[in-house]
């Protein structure tokens, strides 16, 4: 189905009103809906393009790879071909239904560094340093390690350190202490540096989404309407003003008028796409979409920031890993288990155990982390598991320098856009990752790994070199799924909102999603992600009480 978009002065007056237009009922999208709507005093309406389908291969966290081709959970870009990345077009997996990508996410819980968030600051976000931020971060969460000065009880989501173990993670972080790097019991606390098992936001072995979390408790309120398969294609301005937002449900074209704000949480790919398809961005990019420019904001689709990451893994010497656990009669007594309790390995997610270092004596804080499963596959874009005995580390840069673009490829709103992310563009990408690769070599090769490691088969010890390492990051790194950035908050002209999330040049209009991010944060974004909402939701409450 394809439709383009009317000029806006030939859209219809009438329209449904609500006081507050959120677009996107993702991971930022469910927590605003909810925050916004909670005082029953305001009328709240939530668009979503998806769905509201569920299914176990949401909510049992092993099988997190059955959502990878499936386009009701999954929009699946992909970016353009690019020489940085050897001219692969690299998978852009982003969350499709209520719940956004915390349906298809790995579950991982990090909130970032301090230093993170005083560097927004620094660059022009008042009022997001990490002092400013920490008290959401508190707000959101339910950890099951116990509240402390910087950790949260009572918050929606829940939050547990991963209650499965085993002797090969239990080894690896033992090999990583032999290596010289401490054990950190929880690196959402004082200190990020160190090794340790992952925390995730899962409840009794399940998948804790924002739907879960924020959206489900508040769909009884009767100031809330939530609509789904409802894919918002173009913001109109009057006056001055965003006024309303176009949508598409069931092919055909809607409006849905805003009194107090529009709100777009559609994430870092899509919000700059729908500003763009609405005529706000960068004059000679909407002209050489065929967009006709509406409103000059030079910053969108820019600043593109993601992980990226490559992957190193091992041939173990006993079949003892999940590559053989998640098959024929294992899998029958682990589907046994997690029916009965929750447990087992159906209860694992992507990450297992994994840890943060600092490649360089200088740095202040880590510029490295690492995700370690007892699991293998020869393809990270397919995820298959290998049928022989194996375990991978995850290598990613934290603070990558190399930034990239989103930006509208047709006025047709159905047409993806074209995501150029320029990974490994700053040659001190790829210094880094090199280290970051030898270090994880380093610690497989300590004394706690001998009785299961067989043999490194990828890269293989043949790569020793910088030029060899930068040469496999090139042919095989893929993100790690956390594009941020593309409508940056900040005071400075390229900025595209500014530190209480309105767009620049327009009155009546927030973005609240990762695509906010002035700078991507030391670890993986959800946190960040409920963070931006929780705050949004007190910025606009603040603006409209
Ligand atoms: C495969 C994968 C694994 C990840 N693993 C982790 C992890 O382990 N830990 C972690 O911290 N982070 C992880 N992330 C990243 C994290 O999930 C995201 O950064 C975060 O969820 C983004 O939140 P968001 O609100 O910005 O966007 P999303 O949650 O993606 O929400 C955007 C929503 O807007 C909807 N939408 C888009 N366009 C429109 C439109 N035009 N009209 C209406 N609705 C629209 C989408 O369907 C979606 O529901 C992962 C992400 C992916 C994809």
């Amino acid at each position: 189905m394809t439709a383009s978009l009317p000029h806006p002065s030939a859209w219809p007056d009438s329209a449904e009103a609500f006081d507050y237009v959120v677009v996107g009922g993702g991971t930022a999208g469910c927590a605003l809906a909810a925050r916004l709507s909670e005082d029953g005093r305001r009328s709240v309406i939530l668009l979503e393009a998806g769905g509201d389908r569920h299914s176990l291969a949401v909510s049992v966290p092993a099988a997190f790879g059955r959502t990878w081709h499936d386009r009701r959970f999954n929009w699946a870009f992909r970016t353009e071909p690019e020489e940085t990345t050897g001219n692969r077009a690299i998978a852009v997996p982003r969350g499709r239904s209520l719940g956004g990508s915390t349906l298809i996410n790995g579950m991982i819980w990090v909130r970032g560094q301090p230093q993170d968030f005083d560097g927004w600051a620094q660059a022009g976000a008042r009022g997001w340093s990490f002092a400013d931020v920490l008290p959401y971060f508190r707000r959101i969460e339910a950890y099951s390690g116990g509240e402390t000065e910087l950790r949260g009880r009572d918050g929606p989501v829940t939050v547990v350190d991963v209650p499965l173990r085993h002797e090969i993670p239990d080894a690896f972080l033992r090999a990583a202490e032999q290596a010289g790097y401490p054990r950190n019991p929880d690196y959402n606390g004082r200190e990020q540096e160190g090794f340790s098992y992952y925390q995730a936001n899962q409840r009794r072995g399940r998948r804790w989404s924002a739907f879960h979390a924020y959206l489900k408790p508040a769909l009884g309120r009767s100031n809330l309407c939530v609509r789904t398969d409802a894919q918002a294609v173009g913001i109109e301005i009057r006056d001055g003003r965003a006024a309303a937002v176009r949508y598409l449900a069931g092919g055909v074209e809607n409006r849905v008028a805003a009194r107090a704000e529009i709100v777009l949480a559609a994430g870092a790919i899509q919000t700059p796409h729908l500003l763009e398809l609405s005529g706000i961005g960068r004059p000679e990019v909407l002209q050489a979409a065929g967009i006709q420019p509406v409103l000059a904001a030079p910053g969108v689709g820019r600043n593109y920031q993601d992980h990226f990451a490559t992957r190193m893994n091992w041939r173990v010497t006993r079949p003892i890993t999940l590559n053989e656990m998640t098959r024929g009669r294992h899998l029958l007594r682990a589907l046994a288990q997690y029916a009965l309790s929750g447990s087992g390995v159906l209860a694992y997610g992507t990450g297992i155990a994994g840890g943060f270092v600092r490649t360089r004596p200088g740095l202040e804080t880590p510029d490295i982390q690492y995700f370690f499963v007892h699991a293998s596959y020869a393809n990270a874009a397919d995820r298959v598991l290998d049928r022989a005995p194996g375990m991978t580390i995850g290598v990613t840069q934290l603070r990558p320098g190399s930034r990239g673009t989103i930006h509208v490829a047709s006025p047709d709103p159905l047409v993806p856009p074209a995501i150029r992310p320029n990974f490994l563009s700053d040659p001190a990408d790829g210094e880094c990752l090199a280290e970051g690769m030898r270090i994880a070599r380093r610690i497989m090769a300590q004394p706690a790994m001998d009785p299961y490691r067989a043999h490194e088969m990828n890269p293989g010890e043949g790569v020793q070199s910088d030029a060899e390492w930068l040469d496999y990051s090139r042919r095989t790194g893929q993100t790690i799924y956390h594009p941020v950035g593309t409508c940056r908050m900040g005071e400075d002209p390229e900025a595209v909102v500014d530190s209480a999330l309105r767009l620049r040049e327009l009155r009546g209009l927030r973005i609240a999603d990762a695509s906010v991010m002035p700078r991507i944060v030391s670890a993986n974004t959800q946190a960040a992600v409920f963070m931006i909402a929780e705050k949004a939701a007190d910025l606009i409450r603040r603006d409209h009480a």
